[in-house]
């Protein structure tokens, strides 16, 4: 579990590393520049005390005091911030369209069913990816009900992230319900009439869920009435069972109405028109956390492409933490584009959708820096499961994005640690380093403060007290 001190001397040199995995004693990261995540300014030649699976001290020298003959970790010339936090993912998808039967591409290409029987099987692949990456907590805001099981699973082990699971959807799209009908049950939950919709809130609270997300696509005009005051009433009954609401609505009107049900978590950007005063001062009032999800469309684009040319797409990774298995499926690509009845439609598709895209960025990135500005609690998330957004390293494209967006570097820091933790409702227990918290931590080669692109030299991920060199969870 622990790090060999004769392979760290030989491929970190600079780090002196003698750290038993979560010992009785203390252990001290001493030298390093820390952002706690709280975005106060950084703490230069920091001392963090380790003890267990906690932070026993945090500060300098005169603060901290190391003890004699304690262990130390020299990190001097490194940067250390809290883990990162994914505040939307999904287990039970695979960043690849094989985790997407209702994409039409590869629908009769893959076994559904095999593939989620295979995926609760195995949640290490994700786990090993989200560590890998320094991702130290994710929020699964939809999947089957066997992720409804993973919290308890990845709780306090220092190879797993902590997985706050929302479960299966409500959404009013029924098109959907057969062709994700497997193993049994369903990925979603209906709410055709008001008595329904609160059966549904009550099953999933029943269930353990931790967030009742609703699939909120924007209704046909001549249900949009009926179906916005169940939204509200979706969120009274949530609210009832003790249940945080998140939605899925992307158009500014059911936006507005899922903040009006009281929503704790916005999962994407508003994309189709610029957010108002009247949406920002809701959204204030009630507190919503705002998740960008800045990349997933483009993703989806650049996985529809690759089809359509029939040439597997790049994949940016730069610690190798994208599993075998995953590598293998996006090489399907070519074979993908031989079963497509027609081409030239889909070449069609991928232009189309990146014109939209195109005015799309542009919407949300304003829209964030509108959100930004008024205030709102804004939290990192990917979409990771979704085509080409990858479970783990998905996550620095999409900080580079926000900051990209005008968000400033060390404020993307706190919207993905701090604000991450806080929408997933453990912000007592992680996502800021604070004495008495999880040590959880990541070590850094550049400076995150500066950019976000630092996060990709990270080298070490600490969860729970133990410190774990990157390379190790990296894919054979
Ligand atoms: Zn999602």
């Amino acid at each position: 579990m622990h790090i060999k001190p004769a392979a760290i001397l030989v491929l970190l040199p600079l780090l002196v590393v003698a750290v038993p995995a979560r010992s009785a004693e203390s252990v001290f990261l001493t030298g390093a520049t820390v952002y706690d995540g709280t975005g106060t300014a950084a703490l230069e030649n920091a001392v963090i005390e380790v003890k267990g699976e906690q932070i026993a001290c945090i500060g300098g020298e005169a603060t901290c005091p190391v003890t004699a003959g304690a262990e130390t970790v020299d990190v001097s010339d490194r940067f250390i911030t809290p883990g990162l936090v994914d505040a939307h993912v999904h287990f039970s998808q695979t960043g690849w369209l094989d985790g997407r039967p209702d994409s039409r591409i590869g629908h009769d290409f893959y076994d559904y069913e095999a593939l989620q029987q295979a995926l609760s099987a195995t949640p290490d692949r994700w786990y090993r990816a989200y560590l890998c990456s320094g991702v130290t907590a994710v929020y699964d805001v939809g999947g089957f009900p066997w992720t409804l099981e993973l919290e308890d699973h990845a709780a306090d082990h220092p190879e797993r992230p902590h997985v706050r699971p929302a479960g299966p959807l409500i959404t009013h799209f029924e098109p959907v319900f057969p062709i994700f009908q497997v193993l049994d049950t369903g990925l979603f939950l209906p709410m055709r009439t008001d008595e329904e919709a609160r059966a549904s809130v009550r099953e999933l609270a029943g269930m353990g869920a931790r967030a009742i997300k609703v699939w909120y696509l924007d209704p046909p005009q001549d249900e949009t009435e009926a179906l916005d005051k169940r939204l509200l009433l979706i969120g009274r009954e949530a609210r009832a069972q003790g249940v945080p609401l998140v939605v899925h609505a992307t158009q500014l009107r059911g936006a507005k109405v899922a903040v009006r049900a009281g929503a704790h978590m916005l999962a994407h950007s508003v994309r189709d028109r610029h957010v108002d005063e009247e949406f920002l001062r809701l959204a204030r009032q009630v507190g919503t956390y705002y998740v960008p999800t800045l990349i997933v469309f483009q993703n989806w684009t650049r996985a529809i492409a690759s089809v359509a040319i029939g040439k597997p797409p790049s994949l940016d990774d730069p610690n190798d933490c994208i599993d075998a298995e995953t590598r293998r499926v996006v090489q399907d690509a070519a074979r993908l584009h031989a079963t497509l009845p027609d081409k030239l439609r889909y070449l069609a598709r991928v232009i189309s959708r990146r014109v939209n895209e195109a005015r799309q960025s542009a919407i949300m990135e304003e829209n964030l820096r509108r959100v930004y500005e008024a205030g709102i609690p804004i939290a990192t998330g990917t979409d990771a499961g979704n085509p080409l957004t990858f479970h783990g390293p998905s996550i620095y494209r999409e900080m580079e994005a926000m900051e990209r967006a005008g968000i400033p570097a060390a404020e993307v820091l706190v919207m993905s640690t701090r604000h991450g933790a806080a929408a997933m409702e453990r912000l007592d227990d992680f996502g800021t380093l604070e004495a008495g918290k999880l040590a959880d931590l990541i070590v850094l080669r550049e400076d995150p403060g500066e950019s976000t692109h630092a996060f990709r030299s990270i080298t070490h991920v600490m969860r729970g007290g133990t410190l774990h060199e990157i390379t190790r969870f990296a894919a054979e």
